[in-house]
Parts: structure tokens; C-alpha cells; sequence
């Protein structure tokens, strides 16, 4: 797998981003290059150099995770972004998902995973001296930005470091963000991440992350 940079990269559609005041030091919450691709090029075009935090131990298995978080590092590499990967530690959540391993996607699995992603990059966030942090996990039209959002105040809550709540799919990001899956020709993911969401054919028939 090699990425290469379109030739239209820096052609984002968000040509404002208006910053949280006070910010000095962001670091971003990432699960994979598709949802990512279109955010991080708005932040290269303005200038914006965040940490990466590719923290998703609902992955699963472990070699769908090593697919996703390869791709990660190399697209960080490619534009020059800083990037932490913590240790692949799956037992953690499973346990905290125990009992809501039917539910449907949006449903309480959902918030606890978006839960415990957020809390642990604030956490990481609070004792590396980021001033904010934020996520890309709302990109895709599959997730719901409200359930997200609620996990991101919440670490904020916990934390004290203060949760950037911009909506990553306004201002024509979300056609930006399947124009570049096609361009760089990202991996083609045909589930959410978790094992539970691999194993629901809906999401499979529909594809989300590739449309
Ligand atoms: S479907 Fe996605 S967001 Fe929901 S629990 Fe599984 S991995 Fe997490």
C-alpha cells in the first residue's frame, strides 16, 4: 500500500475555519483515513498541524485494525502530521460493551465506544499539555454527531481540556471526504470496526464508508 497526494489535494471546500479561542496544542481523535482524509486536508490548508491519536480498540479483528491504523500512519507520514498509537488493547472494551452486543448501530454500544475513545484521548490530551481536543468520528453520514458530540463533553467534563465540537461534515466536507477515498483509493472498509457491526448485514449492503 502506497499513497500517493492528488493532484486537487488542498482543494477543501471549508475555506473558513473560524478556531476555538485559546487553542495552542489540538490533538485529534482518528479511527481511519477515509473518515479522516477530508479534515486533515482542511487543516493542512490552514495551517493547522494537530496530533493524531489513533486510539480504536473496537477494531476488530486484529488484522483489519492493522489495516486501518497502517493506512493511518501513512497518510500522517504523507502530509507531515504527528501521529500517536497507542498499544492495541481490544479486552478493555469489549468489556465495557458486555450486554449491548445487540444493539443496533447508533444505539448505547455506540455511545459507549464513542465514550471511551473520547475519554482516553482527553485523558492523553490533559497529560501531554494539548489545549483541546476533537474527533473525526462524525464525518461519516452513518454516525450521529449528537451522540458523538455527547461523548466528546463529557471527557471534557472528566478532564477539564476542552472538547471542539465543529461539525466536520458541513460546508461540502462530506462530498470532499468521498472524493478523496476515491482519489487516494483508501481501503475499502465494509464495516464500522467493531465485530458486532461486521456481522450486521445492513451496514454491510450499504457500504457507507465507500459512498
Ligand atoms: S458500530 Fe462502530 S461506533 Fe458502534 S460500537 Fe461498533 S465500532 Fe463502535
Amino acid at each position: 500500500m502506497t499513497l500517493i497526494l492528488p493532484e486537487d489535494f488542498g482543494a477543501t471546500p471549508k475555506t473558513k475555519l473560524v478556531l476555538p479561542e485559546g487553542m495552542t496544542k489540538l490533538l485529534v481523535q482518528v479511527c481511519c483515513a477515509p473518515c479522516c482524509g477530508a479534515v486533515l486536508e482542511c487543516f493542512k490548508v490552514h495551517g493547522i498541524s494537530p496530533t493524531l491519536f489513533f486510539y480504536n480498540p473496537n477494531i476488530h479483528p486484529r488484522a483489519e485494525y492493522e489495516k486501518r491504523r497502517d493506512e493511518l500512519i501513512e497518510l500522517a507520514q504523507l502530509l507531515g502530521f504527528a501521529y500517536v498509537v497507542p498499544e492495541y488493547e481490544p479486552q478493555g472494551w469489549f468489556a465495557q460493551v458486555k450486554g449491548l452486543e445487540h444493539e443496533p448501530e447508533r444505539g448505547a454500544r455506540c455511545s459507549v465506544c464513542f465514550r471511551e475513545r473520547l475519554m482516553a484521548t482527553a485523558l492523553y490530551a490533559k497529560e501531554h499539555g494539548f489545549s483541546h481536543f476533537t474527533t473525526t468520528l462524525a464525518t461519516s453520514r452513518w454516525k450521529n454527531k449528537k451522540q458523538v458530540d455527547a461523548a466528546g463533553f463529557a471527557a471534557q467534563e472528566a478532564t477539564g481540556v476542552p472538547y471542539w465540537a465543529e461539525d466536520w461534515r458541513k460546508e461540502g466536507l462530506v462530498t470532499r471526504r468521498y472524493q478523496l477515498v476515491k482519489s487516494f483509493n483508501f481501503y475499502n472498509q465494509l464495516y464500522c470496526g467493531c465485530i458486532f457491526s461486521r456481522d450486521n448485514g445492513a451496514y454491510q449492503k450499504n457500504c457507507p464508508e465507500q459512498k
